[in-house]
């Protein structure tokens, strides 16, 4: 499992601006990169829509799931971490999350929107915090 995520200052910027124009509803988006020992380097972003267009959820649809996919395999780029926001809570995966973070075990990246962090975990068998590493 990855303990570092790392990208650079200005991905994390475009993360951000993402988060507060959605609001009041989740964000989310698909980061692509590489996988170096137990780092995940992200390389680019994807951004989706949120179908739920709810304040307390997010559903990436099965379309662009597919498409995400595509674009990844046709860069030969993997899927590295998943992005969403929490605009009005703390930065911590929701039991909605955790259960999401089982199927799909990659890094888990959160912003809140009332806090202003940005926080990243992985589900191994329980809940980890993943230091980010921006340049
Ligand atoms: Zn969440």
């Amino acid at each position: 499992m990855q303990d570092t995520i790392s990208f650079s200052e200005n991905q994390k910027r475009q993360l951000l601006e993402h988060a507060e124009k959605e609001k009041p509803n989740e964000s989310c988006a698909i980061l692509y990169g590489k996988i170096k020992e137990s780092n995940a380097i992200v390389t680019e972003i994807y951004f989706t829509k949120n179908i739920d267009e709810s304040p307390v959820n997010f559903t990436i649809s099965n379309e662009e799931l597919i498409k995400a996919y595509k674009i990844a395999e046709d860069k030969q780029l993997d899927v590295v971490g998943i992005f969403h926001s929490h605009p009005d809570s703390m930065a911590i995966p929701s039991n909605t999350d955790k259960k999401f973070m089982e199927s799909n075990p990659v890094v888990w990246v959160i912003y809140s929107g009332a806090s202003k962090e940005l926080k990243a975990y992985t589900l191994d068998e329980s809940i980890k915090e993943v230091v980010i590493q921006t340049s």
